[in-house]
């Protein structure tokens, strides 16, 4: 029966074909590349840049200290009872992605992923090293030699050179970079910062070195996801077919014996660079990370034959169809001529400007509350076992931890206050005194102290009663309030 034969459409799986893009100059060549350095520049000098915080603080400008509980972005510092700051910057990136991903498809894919930088990079030493694509197609055929070996051990030492230092820096950003360096060489360093280096190092070189686009088609779940994002104003690389087809290898000569042949040469050249190894011609693929190459390199054809730029470009499918239409009605040229770029109108959809409003609003909310920042905080866990005691005399007795945080980089005494319960007073629990309205502590820079106090309301048969603690930094004058309750037998 037919339905009985496999063929290799419906085989589920299908053997890796190697790919060997080959090297493009152009506007988007140009613009990965600083992109490249941009990125990798900042991942791997950011842990190196020192910030002055004062002698009680690390001068590492980011810093996430895990035995600490802290970190340190530049002049901010987040404390643990703060995450909501790091909840709000994952929630602006998330959303900075989904706008992206609506104005322009799948630029992150294609720019800024690492994947994609460091297999960009990678593909750059393989070059460098082994020759362009015919030299690499050649050499990965050839028989086992003395040359191909050295080539080959070259491009791997090369590669784990980068992919040791990716591993590297990554453990930088969680320890004084300066300090672990030294500890790494030493061998004085924890075993987890040996492991993360080595999974990183092993990660990098395997998925920038082998896998390469198959983290792309297969292991990545965004080339799923963002489909729900695009809409016919998001822009895509596109194949103006209307403009290539028919195709032809021998346009001229075509052209003079009368036949329609379009402006596509039929050079695969835009197959040659592309690094997921697809024909853009083929139309919209699951596996195009947008990286725009093939645009660059059907340029580079179109200046050499002297035709329009643009072949393929940049476009959402409104104004494809839209030209589609028009080359059907009044002519492939005529659409050429009046094909436009992207206009910046097209860029102000519902869903963009609902991606910008709420980046702005939570952006402007974090700003705020960075702004406005205490540099005290107070929580107040009162006793649960018992909530209160009434003592021989009647009055009734509660007991309080205060947990006093100071974030200033200096110890700071504090003075802790009752509000609302006039005939209250307390003492703290390792100092037993006469009650007083009143305390003063002393809490260390950068640090939280525990502060046990015990509340007594002398009346007899004192009933239940809402107050707040006041805390106040006796330098500055800077207070918090937090509202607590006295317990007692409800009613006589
Ligand atoms: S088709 Fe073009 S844009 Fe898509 S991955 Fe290949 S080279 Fe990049
Ligand atoms: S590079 Fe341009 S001209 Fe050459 S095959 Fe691709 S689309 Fe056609």
């Amino acid at each position: 029966m037919a339905g009985d034969i496999e063929t290799d459409n419906d085989a589920l799986y299908i053997a890796r074909k190697k790919i060997y893009p080959s090297a493009v100059q152009g506007y988007y060549r140009r613009l990965k590349w600083i992109l490249l350095f941009l990125c990798l520049g900042f991942y791997w000098i950011a842990p190196w840049i020192r910030w002055d915080r004062g002698p009680n603080a690390p001068d590492q400008a980011i810093l996430l200290d895990l035995a600490h509980r802290r970190f340190y972005m530049f002049a901010i510092e987040i404390w643990p009872q703060e995450f909501y700051y790091v909840a709000g910057l994952l929630i602006m990136a998330g959303l900075g992605l989904f706008l992206v991903t609506s104005i322009a498809g799948r630029a992150w894919c294609g720019y800024a992923c690492p994947q994609t930088v460091w297999t960009d990079l990678f593909m750059a030493v393989e070059r460098y090293v082994e020759g362009d694509r015919n030299a690499r197609i050649k050499l990965d055929a050839a028989p086992w030699s003395a040359t191909k070996l050295r080539k080959r051990l070259t491009v791997w030492t090369l590669w784990l050179l980068i992919a040791a230092s990716t591993g590297g820096a990554w453990v930088f950003y969680f320890a004084d970079a300066p300090t672990l360096l030294v500890d790494l060489f030493t061998l004085q360093a924890a075993p987890v910062a040996y492991f993360t280096v080595a999974f990183l190092t092993g990660t990098t070189f395997w998925l920038a070195g082998f896998m390469r686009e198959q983290v792309c088609t297969y292991m990545c779940p965004w080339p799923r996801i963002q489909g729900a994002m695009l809409d016919d104003r998001s822009l895509i690389v596109t194949y103006h077919d209307w403009r290539g087809e028919p195709r032809s290898r021998h346009a001229k000569k075509a052209a003079a014996s009368g036949a329609d042949v379009g402006d596509c040469v039929d050079c695969n050249a835009c197959v040659a660079v592309c690094p997921v190894g697809i024909d853009i011609r083929d139309g919209q693929q699951l596996e195009c990370i947008t990286c725009a190459l093939c645009i660059d390199a059907c340029d580079n054809v179109m200046g050499k034959i002297g035709k329009p730029l643009g072949l393929i470009a940049y476009s959402n499918l409104r104004d494809y169809e839209d030209s589609t239409v028009l080359a059907a009605e009044t002519g492939r040229a005529n659409a050429t001529r009046m094909h436009k770029r992207q206009s910046l109108a097209t860029l102000f959809r519902p869903r963009t400007v609902l991606y910008s409003a709420l980046l702005g609003v939570i952006g402007l909310g974090m700003l705020y509350a960075l702004l406005t920042r205490q540099s005290i905080d107070m929580s107040v866990l009162p006793d649960r076992a018992p909530l209160y005691v009434t003592l021989s005399d009647g009055s009734v007795r509660n007991g309080f931890t205060l947990k006093l945080l100071n974030k200033a980089l200096e110890s700071r005494e504090f003075r802790i206050s009752l509000d609302g319960i006039d005939d209250a007073g307390m003492w703290l629990a390792d100092n037993r005194s006469e009650p007083a309205r009143e305390l003063t502590v002393r809490v260390q820079a950068d640090s939280v102290s525990n502060v046990r106090v015990f509340l007594l309301r002398p009346e007899q048969h004192a009933l239940p009663a809402d107050f707040s603690f006041a805390v106040q930094d006796l330098k500055s004058g800077e207070t918090t309030r937090v509202a607590a309750h006295f317990e007692a037998k409800a009613s006589q």
